[in-house]
């Protein structure tokens, strides 16, 4: 008897012909169908790939329904995938829209402070130490701040988003997937022991 069919139950789709993934519903012809969990009947079979797929989005490493912990390793995705992905279009468009604004601010920042800085010199050197000379200087350090305060806060800002989203969308892979089986199967045994031992234990 195949090891993965065993907590299969009746995995069959409507018309009772074909086991199907309780994720995408498609039969073994896209993959090979297992029973990764404690889960039996219509739910009990599911593809690697789609139980890896949902194990992701639902950011859970375990069965929704029976609450079965998978074993499985976790990896941040490539920050290229941030990009990709649909769900952070938003976020990807917030970016776009900050990188035109760095694009045309910086270097009307610097050629403001550059000329603030100029035109104080010029009048440094005509009139001394006089009001449009300060209020250049002053210009050209509030102007400076403000750039810098903006692109520290944006920079921030997109790092704190790329970090959550890679938090929250890891690669998941299902590891020892034999063994999970194979501990289902004694789980499985154990569970009939007791069940038996507390039978006799009764008698
Ligand atoms: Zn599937
Ligand atoms: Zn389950």
């Amino acid at each position: 008897m195949n090891n993965s069919r065993q907590f299969g139950g009746s995995p069959f789709s409507n018309n009772n012909s074909e086991i199907m993934c309780r994720i995408c519903h498609e039969g073994e012809s896209k993959e090979e169908l297992f029973s990764f969990c404690k889960c039996s009947g219509t739910v009990a079979m599911a593809h690697r790939s789609c139980l890896e797929k949902w194990l992701s989005t639902a950011n859970s490493s375990a069965c929704e329904i029976c609450k079965f912990n998978f074993q499985t390793s976790r990896r941040p995705r490539p920050i290229l995938d941030w990009f990709r992905n649909t769900d952070s279009s938003q976020d990807t468009n917030n970016l776009i829209g900050d990188l035109v604004c760095f694009i045309v601010l910086s270097p009307l920042t610097i050629v403001s402070c550059y000329l603030c800085v100029v035109g104080a010199s010029h009048y440094m050197v005509k009139r001394g130490v006089s009001w449009e000379a300060s209020g250049l200087i002053v210009l050209s350090v509030i102007l400076a701040t403000v750039y810098c305060v903006w692109l520290g806060a944006t920079v921030r800002h997109h790092v704190r988003t790329m970090k959550k989203w890679q938090e929250s969308h890891q690669s998941v892979e299902l590891i020892s997937v034999r063994n999970t089986i194979i501990n289902l199967e004694e789980n499985n045994n154990d569970s009939t022991n007791n069940s038996m031992r507390t039978d006799l234990q009764s008698i």
